[in-house]
């Protein structure tokens, strides 16, 4: 039986939502004139829609539902939260217990050498922290003119201003006039795309040395500090050739900068490891972390701190004149720590790495045989197709760049599977609960996908 309470006037939400909501990154205008979907419930890894319609959540949101969508345990937990201290800051010589318990579990989750976070709302706010962080650590360490952050091209690290300037979105610079100055943007590893001729290792090597490079041309004295997501998100799913990160270290380790792991997205398991720095064995000096943290539940976000950082920023004494309103927030710190708990008990970092994530990824091996796709891949519960218009040829790329990306997108939804589409790549990042059933169903409806984009464009005339 369906409870009334479940219908939802979708026309008239859609006409109000049209005439008040701005939406991020959207065309405002088009996405007004066709209407937007909306998302009324979700339970584990489905979301249902004002018409009754469920569609499975290939992204776990938008990179971040870890634990499925619908746990009570973290409801009752930041419920209870909130009735004991819904609010009190943590700047004036205060703290509270959820903060202190969630800064205690992080630091037992990363890496040997990182002990400490500094809390935030957002992956944004983690990149901002982290821009001010490096520079304020230098000249604590008497070295106050190396400010220059390298990032890459095509990077992703939020929308702020220090989140827009250290990624490498240019259509992001474009609005805005940024990057702020004293950020420079080298290669990604993207073979597929920009590889040329080169094999993947050798690939990887070249654009491992552009970091040198970059180095060496604006000068060590000069560079504050190297960022990068472990696997580029955002950016397409962009998994390194496996000769990259080793070169990127071996470059780190002779010169004197920081380096720091975007870990907004890897981090938590989705690589089938608690962090993309386990899965690479990086070592960062700093980690942002955001999205998985709390699957999203409630907003948050950190910046985790080095054992050599904390000697700049904490032992040399002095104040970081840097925070914000809701640093360690304690209805969000309690959501935080109600996931981590379920991540913990229900063992889903392992289950990815062992289980579920060896599974899916044959599934989507598999998908790399249709004529559209020009290469499958995929690390853990995170994954890309690569859609060409000539199979067995990476040059080859469709004429109006992104067109057929949305048509795939637009299908996969009518099939009742969110994909995204990152320019004419189709990317996947399920929720970490995703069980093998829903794997194999979330298979088929790609497949189904593709062979219904791939008649489309041959109707069309695209193929
Ligand atoms: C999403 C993302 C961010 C920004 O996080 P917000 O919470 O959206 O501000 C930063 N870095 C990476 C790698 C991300 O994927």
């Amino acid at each position: 039986m369906t409870a009334v309470s479940n219908i939802y006037p979708t026309a008239a939400l859609r006409a109000a939502d049209a005439a008040h909501h701005i939406h991020p990154f959207s065309d405002t205008k088009e996405l007004n004139a066709e209407g937007s979907r909306i998302i009324t419930q979700a339970d584990g890894v489905w979301l249902t829609d004002s018409d009754g319609n469920r569609i499975m959540d290939g992204m776990a949101g938008l990179w971040c539902v870890q634990v499925g969508h619908g746990r009570k345990e973290i409801a009752d937990a930041v419920h209870k939260q909130m009735c004991e201290l819904s609010y009190y800051n943590t700047f004036f010589k205060t703290t509270h217990p959820p903060v202190v318990a969630l800064a205690e579990k992080l630091a037992q989750l990363a890496p040997d050498h990182m002990n400490r976070v500094f809390f935030c709302s957002s992956g944004s706010e983690a990149n901002d922290t982290v821009f001010r962080m490096v520079r304020h650590y230098w000249a604590q360490m008497g070295k106050p003119e190396k400010q220059v952050i390298i990032g890459r091209w095509n990077g992703y690290h939020g929308s702020t201003l220090a989140g827009t300037s250290l990624g490498g979105m240019k259509a992001m610079h474009g609005q805005g006039n940024l990057p702020v100055p004293g950020v420079h943007h080298i290669d990604q590893p993207y073979w597929f795309g920009e590889g040329g001729d080169m094999s993947p290792e050798d690939f990887g090597i070249a654009v491992a040395r552009k970091l040198e490079e970059a180095i060496d041309q604006i000068g060590e004295d000069k560079v504050a500090a190297f960022i990068a997501e472990p696997i580029q998100g955002a950016g397409g799913v962009i998994i390194p050739p496996e000769t990259y990160w080793p070169e990127v270290k071996r470059i780190l380790k002779e010169r004197d900068i920081l380096f720091v792991a975007d870990e907004v997205i890897c981090g938590f398991g989705r690589l089938g490891s608690w962090f993309g720095s386990d899965y690479y064995d990086l070592k960062p000096d700093l980690m942002p972390i955001a999205k998985g943290l709390s699957s999203g539940y409630l907003p948050i976000g950190g910046v985790m701190v080095s054992d050599r950082v904390a000697e700049g920023i904490i032992d040399k004494g002095g104040e970081f004149y840097h925070g914000y309103t809701y640093s360690g927030h304690p209805a969000c710190a309690a959501a935080a720590l109600a996931n981590l708990e379920i991540m913990e008990r229900e063992k889903l970092v392992e289950r990815v790495r062992d289980d579920i994530g060896p599974y899916l990824q044959k599934h989507w091996q598999a998908l790399g045989d249709h004529p559209l796709v020009g290469e499958a891949r995929m690390v853990g519960l995170v994954g890309a197709l690569e859609l060409v218009p000539v199979k067995g040829d990476r040059t080859k790329k469709f004429a109006d760049e992104g067109t057929v990306g949305t048509i795939c997108r637009d299908i996969s939804f009518k099939n009742g599977l969110v994909m995204r589409a990152v320019s004419d790549r189709m990317i996947i990042s399920p929720p970490l609960v995703l069980s093998h059933e829903e794997a194999d169903l979330l298979a088929a409806t790609a497949k189904k996908t593709l062979d219904e984009t791939y008649a489309e464009l041959k109707r069309t005339g695209r193929i």
